[in-house]
């Protein structure tokens, strides 16, 4: 590190002093940035992530070449909201500040969709699209539009967003003619005006549409996307709509609907002109949301990847593809409308068939393709059909409505531990529906869409979409993907006796993708570097490995430094306490189930041991393996304790936060959880709000899921099947313990105890997982009999 840059980044950072490990964390970031490299980074609360990182990503923005922006992604809306604040806090230190802004989709942000007034059944996103390529239609230079009035574009606005070489192709004097002519009177008290954000926009509630003396036919457009036009895709917000520099929603948002512009363009245009922007993983993993981004991104950015444990999991989600029952059907009808319509006449076809032309596709070719979307819905019916009958008692006898479970369901296409070519591709090929089929099946349907567009159908296609997933179903290997057909319950009015399941489930094709680090490797790979942190990474050899980052440093072609730093709790050692509780383990063998009634020797012991720690001073958070075991144990405690015990359930977002809130209000109490809910990570329990946290068996994902045993065998060809399980689920399960052990200690000041109860926690026992923890932590876990609860809990409490 040279002595410039250490001095240089003090400048950034946005308090007095650093905290112990700070600084290093700050200087590891420069340096392995400036080698164009990643670091991986573990490091407790308490070792200032957040702040290091941003200092480190202005310096590197200012005070280089190599850098012209920094993208910060988090899956976490608290943690978002803590970069805004810490980039907020720099920018006071700052003359000039660093320009930032933070992310909102666009169904937060359209004030018609906000306000729920576009028609029913349409959605926000689908809308949009609509009313904006009619705008752009609308204000193209050679639209129709008469404008018979001068409109002149205001001066002194910021930066417009226009492509850099985009060639200006629209007419700002017929945008404003759009805007003006949408503008409602503000003296008409017939016509409501649109309110949101706490704003009154210039536009009425509704959609305007053009007049006859405008268009020959009335056209629907958007009002706010034509300011946008009319300000040369630039926009009249600011970064100056935050003191700090740092824009998010709350700010550009009323801005942009009192002065009339679409927020979701005002936000691009701040995007692009940002110094930082702040998003969650879709912005850099997933396809669609990273279109929003793209501009901004390249060789020159930063990257910051927050709670990068998650980042294997989510990333994994976003890369599987489904393809749902009611798309293949749309698609179909795609096709069938366009051979409808040749068939009406000679003329049609003619017409028709030198369309499809263009693109090589002969007419025969489209037929081929409407009756494979055909049969593929025939087949799907009846092989959901077959499996309920198969998984469901009294399915299909008119009984149907009794024993329908409400839950999900997966059908597994293939052995998941076998990478075979799955049922579908089989019944594929039998039909003669093979890879020449499959693959042509996204080019027959552009030329599909070319032509309806030709005839001027305004259909909203999927069949080049839904095409192309087929396409990939044919060409995508068996190991990386895994094929089933997914069952999502979802009651419906229907009452369709032949077909029952549709009253009840959503089908869908799934190519459900088990390995995601070639995509995180070639993802990291397009920037010029960064950071991946989180307070539970280790073991970060297994974290580079699984994440593609070991691949992006040994690339043939151009390798990249990866290095990797952990860092120890730094708040006192005698503040806490950690014990592993040393009882035989918690497998469901030796359990049973989790029944009131069950009081076989493994349950009786653990409800011992859940006692003793209940009971312990201040309030206690006990995580059991899923939500069946824990409301299991709340049960039981609440026979054995005087001491309230809350009992956290899966439920929406508002009951998780009232029950954390009447947990840390009022007497000590006892909050029951699962290890894997949303109450063990994400969320700080400050100062006094927690006393101690146990964590109780290993909680491993549904090890009887197909794609989780797909998962695993693909683990197992990529990095040896000795560590498949390990690295596919057991880490991931400590990690989970760890964020939950986490809650307890979020100050200097803060004391309390982390224990973690079974067998395999302990050192050298059957299957242990202990050596999965990091040095630091292995070294303060103290083993004991639950016995020894009581006066342990008892001298600890004492010293204090
Ligand atoms: S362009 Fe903007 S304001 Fe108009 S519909 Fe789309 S998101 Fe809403």
């Amino acid at each position: 590190m040279s002595e410039s840059s250490l001095e240089g980044w003090l400048e950034y950072f946005g308090f007095s002093d650093p905290y112990t490990n700070q600084d290093d964390v700050i200087e590891s970031i420069i340096k392995t940035a400036e080698d164009r490299g990643y670091l991986a980074m573990e490091g407790p609360c308490g070792t200032g992530k957040t702040m290091a990182s941003l200092t480190a990503a202005s310096y590197l923005i200012r005070e280089t070449d190599q850098f012209n922006n920094a993208v910060v992604v988090t899956p976490v809306k608290q943690q978002r909201q803590q970069f805004v604040e810490d980039l907020r806090t720099i920018n006071t230190g700052l003359e000039e500040p660093l320009d930032g802004v933070a992310l909102v989709g666009k169904r937060d942000l359209c004030p018609y969709g906000r306000e729920d007034v576009f028609p029913a059944g349409s959605s926000v996103q689908d809308r949009c699209e609509d009313l904006r390529e009619n705008t752009a239609e609308l204000v193209a230079e050679d639209s129709e539009l008469e404008t018979e009035r001068q409109f002149v574009t205001e001066e002194g606005q910021a930066p417009p967003s226009q492509t850099p070489g985009e060639e200006k192709w629209w007419d700002t004097a017929k945008a404003r003619n759009l805007v003006e002519t949408a503008r409602r009177d503000p003296i008409d008290e017939d016509t409501e005006p649109l309110h949101t954000a706490g704003q009154t926009s210039p536009f009425p509630r509704s959609q305007p549409a053009t007049t006859p003396e405008m268009t020959q036919s009335r056209q629907l457009y958007c009002p706010f996307e034509a300011e946008w036009y009319a300000h040369d895709k630039g926009s009249p917000v600011t970064f100056s709509a935050d003191e700090n520099h740092v824009v998010t929603a709350e700010e550009f948002l009323p801005e942009s609907v009192n002065t009339g512009i679409c927020p979701h363009r005002a936000m691009m245009v701040l995007l692009e002109n940002a110094d930082i922007v702040i998003g969650n993983y879709n912005h850099l993993f997933d396809a669609a949301s990273r279109k929003i981004v793209d501009p901004i991104l390249d060789e020159n950015t930063l990257v910051i990847i927050d709670e990068a444990h998650r980042m294997e999991e989510r990333v994994r989600d976003l890369l599987t593809d489904t393809i749902g029952y009611s798309t293949v059907k749309r698609a179909e009808r795609d096709l069938g409308v366009l051979l409808e319509r040749s068939r009406q006449a000679d003329k049609n076809e003619q017409a028709i068939e030198r369309w499809l032309a263009q693109h090589d596709v002969p007419l025969e070719a489209v037929e081929t393709a409407k009756q494979f979307y055909s049969d593929v819905m025939e087949w799907l019916e009846e092989r959901v059909d077959a499996e309920l009958r198969d998984e469901v008692d009294g399915y299909g006898t008119g009984l149907t409505w009794n024993s329908i479970p409400e839950r999900d369901f997966e059908v597994q296409l293939r052995e998941p531990k076998k990478p075979e070519t799955d049922e579908f591709t089989r019944w594929a090929e039998q039909n003669d529906y093979a890879g020449d089929t499959l693959r042509t099946l996204s080019k027959v349907g552009l030329a599909v869409e070319d032509a309806l567009e030709q005839i001027g159908n305004e259909r909203d296609c999927v069949c080049t979409a839904i095409g192309a997933l087929f396409g990939q179903w044919w060409e995508r290997d068996h190991t990386n993907y895994f094929r089933e057909i997914e069952l999502e319950y979802s009651e419906k009015d229907l009452q369709d006796i032949e077909k029952p399941w549709q009253n009840y489930y959503n089908a869908s094709l799934v190519m459900y993708n088990c390995m995601p680090s070639q995509k995180i490797k070639d993802i990291l790979g397009e920037f010029g570097g960064g950071v991946l942190m989180s307070a539970t990474l280790e073991p970060l050899s297994i974290f580079e490995e699984v994440t593609g980052l070991e691949r992006l440093a040994t690339d043939d072609e151009e390798p990249r430094i990866v290095s990797s730093q952990t860092y120890d709790l730094t708040f006192p050692e005698e503040n806490r306490a950690s014990w592993i509780v040393d009882v035989e383990a918690f497998k469901k063998r030796n359990r049973g189930n989790p029944s009131i009634d069950n009081r076989n020797k493994t349950r009786e012991r653990y409800a011992y041991v859940a006692r003793e720690i209940a009971i312990s001073q201040g309030n206690i958070l006990l995580a059991w393996p899923n939500y069946s075991e824990a409301e299991w144990a709340a049960n039981r405690l609440r026979e054995d304790i005087d001491k309230p015990v809350l009992l956290d359930q899966s439920s929406s977002h508002e009951e998780t936060r009232e029950l954390k809130r009447e947990f840390v209000h009022g007497e000590p109490k006892v909050l029951v959880t699962s290890t894997r809910g949303t109450l063990t990570e994400g969320v700080d329990y400050e100062g006094d709000e927690l006393h101690t946290c146990a964590v109780f068996g290993i909680p491993l994902v549904n090890i009887g899921s197909p794609r989780v045993q797909a998962v695993e065998h693909a683990y197992g060809h990529q990095f040896g099947e000795e560590n498949a399980f390990t690295y596919a689920l057991t880490i991931p399960a400590v990690r989970q313990v760890r964020q939950a052990l986490g809650r307890v200690i979020r100050g200097p000041e803060e004391r309390g105890v982390r224990i973690v109860v079974g067998e395999r926690f302990v050192p050298r026992a059957l299957h242990s997982v202990y050596d999965y923890f990091p040095k630091n932590e292995r070294e303060e876990l103290i083993q004991m009999k639950p016995d020894f609860l009581e006066s342990q809990f008892k001298q600890f409490w004492e010293e204090s």
